[in-house]
């Protein structure tokens, strides 16, 4: 059951010469053709390709390669990052057949680090959504209960990892899309701060949002994940020159004289009372731990969610204006060009894209632009300073990721309000360019379902995030559990 092990065991197994990542990447394989059928987290995987590079990591294990962080360890990917000659599509029709021409930052540097890269995960399309209802390719299911969503928009990441298909997977993260299917398949999720991790080759959702993270087993995963994707890249004009540090030497269990918040705004109506308590059960655990934690105030979070929607459907519609049926995937033929780009636009698209196409162009338009863009991107501004002025005081800020554990397939698909609101406490990190961290702090009843504890932190505080996931789960074992299909 190579499979099931968490990076750190196998690289220590392989170190060993116990096993090769010939016999790590079949075991995930073999568990993909047991279950996926379940599941549906894979759009498709080249197997072929997978068992190759498995074979290059274990002869690079007897030479050069032996101090590569993730030297033979299969990761996913979501379908919306840039892998060399495989489909790059978005879970949209729009991007039909497309293939990518090259590998995304973040794929280069999980190549370099060793790993064996395979797999096409699904997503809601171009990223909109919390359920992955809104791919185009089926909806993916919640290995704990196949009835219910995984969360989304990087529902297949989060439940390829739950369900042991991949040791770990790649995100992105424009609004939750890590965090909250994380919380929601009961894996660990981290978004890092806006920079810190390249975007090249990440198709653009929402610009100056969007971040690639990883999705793993625990703390430490997570810890050696992001220390293999950040760093500046001078192809993207946004990640930052800061230094890349060890982010698992952060991991040393002691948490004591940290300053915690918990924002009073958190304490909203609609929020299960089972959430509440495993939530305060984690709060009173971190103190156990020597933890200080206090209350703070984030006064602009009510307007989090209508900010949000205005910002992120506003570069939404300029972003996927490239896709025209000239250059990428589908076409759909016309009179003149107009027609063509209407008539594959309208057959591409699925509804929910269309409808942040259409709500961006409106809070763009003339007449409109300051009334809504401008007023979203004030608000934006002082979303951002309530949490560095909250950061004054404390080192991370705890919350709950989501609302509510995993809800039904369809029970909320006809209602993008209720739908939008799912996100509520993961938007404003993104708004706020700081970094989160999504962990496991516990199930409900019945169904048994996982919830999860959010940890927001300053701008490149990643290490705080890491140190106090570690600590947390050292005294726990919620992380450890594994889901009814699995
Ligand atoms: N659920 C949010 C949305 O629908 C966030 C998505 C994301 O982070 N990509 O936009």
């Amino acid at each position: 059951m190579l499979n099931t092990l968490t990076i750190s065991d196998l690289r220590a197994r392989l170190a060993k010469r116990e096993v090769s990542s010939r016999e790590a990447t079949q075991a995930c394989l073999d568990q993909i053709r047991r279950i996926d059928g379940q599941i549906r987290a894979f759009l498709s995987y080249d197997e072929r390709d997978a068992l190759a590079q498995a074979e290059a990591a274990d002869e690079a294990l007897g030479s050069d390669g032996a101090g590569k962080p993730l030297l033979g360890v299969p990761v996913g990917m979501k379908d919306v990052i840039a892998v060399r000659n495989q489909p790059l599509g978005c879970s949209s029709k729009i991007l039909d057949k497309f293939i990518s021409p090259y590998d995304a930052t973040v794929t280069e540097k999980l190549r370099a680090a060793g790993a064996v890269v395979f797999g096409r995960l699904n997503m809601d399309e171009f990223a909109m959504g919390s359920s992955t209802e809104n791919s185009a390719f089926g909806v993916t299911r919640n290995p704990w209960d196949t009835s219910r969503i995984p969360g989304g928009s990087s529902g297949g990441s989060a439940a390829a990892v739950a369900a042991d298909e991949c040791l770990a997977s790649l995100g992105s993260d424009t609004g939750g899309s890590i965090r909250q299917p994380a919380a929601l398949c009961g894996c660990v999720g981290l978004k890092p701060t806006y920079g810190r991790v390249s975007r090249y080759g990440l198709v653009a959702f929402a610009s100056s949002l969007d971040q690639i993270g990883p999705f793993t087993k625990d703390a430490r995963d997570a810890a050696i994940m992001l220390g293999v994707l950040s760093g500046h890249d001078p192809r993207d004009s946004t990640s930052v020159p800061e230094p890349v540090p060890d982010y698992a030497a952060a991991l040393d269990g002691n948490i004591k004289g940290l300053k915690l918040g918990f924002p009073k705004e958190y304490f909203i109506g609609g929020v299960d009372p089972q959430v509440t308590r495993a939530v305060q059960g984690a709060v009173k655990q971190l103190e156990d731990l020597g933890a200080e934690v206090i209350e703070i105030s984030l006064p602009h979070t009510e307007y989090a969610v209508a900010t949000y929607y205005i910002v992120a459907t506003a570069e939404a519609s300029a972003n996927l204006a490239r896709f025209d049926g000239i250059r990428y995937g589908l076409r759909v033929e016309g009179v003149d060009p107009t027609d063509l780009y209407s008539k594959t636009r309208g057959a591409g698209f699925g509804a929910e894209v269309k409808r942040r196409i259409i709500l961006g162009t409106y809070v763009l338009s003339s007449g409109y632009y300051d009334a809504y863009y401008l007023r979203a991107q004030k608000v934006r501004t002082l979303i951002r300073q309530d949490f560095l002025k909250a950061f004054e005081k404390v080192d991370a800020i705890v919350t709950p990721t989501t609302p509510t554990a995993a809800f039904k397939v369809g029970e909320k698909s006809d209602d993008p309000m209720q739908m939008y609101l799912s996100d509520i406490f993961t938007i404003s990190c993104n708004l706020a360019g700081i970094c989160g961290l999504s962990l496991p702090c516990g199930f409900t009843d019945h169904p048994k379902l996982p919830i999860g504890l959010q940890l927001l932190g300053q701008p490149f505080g990643e290490s705080t995030l890491l140190k106090i996931a570690y600590a947390y789960e050292q005294s726990t074992e919620w992380h450890r559990q594994k889901p009814v299909v699995a």
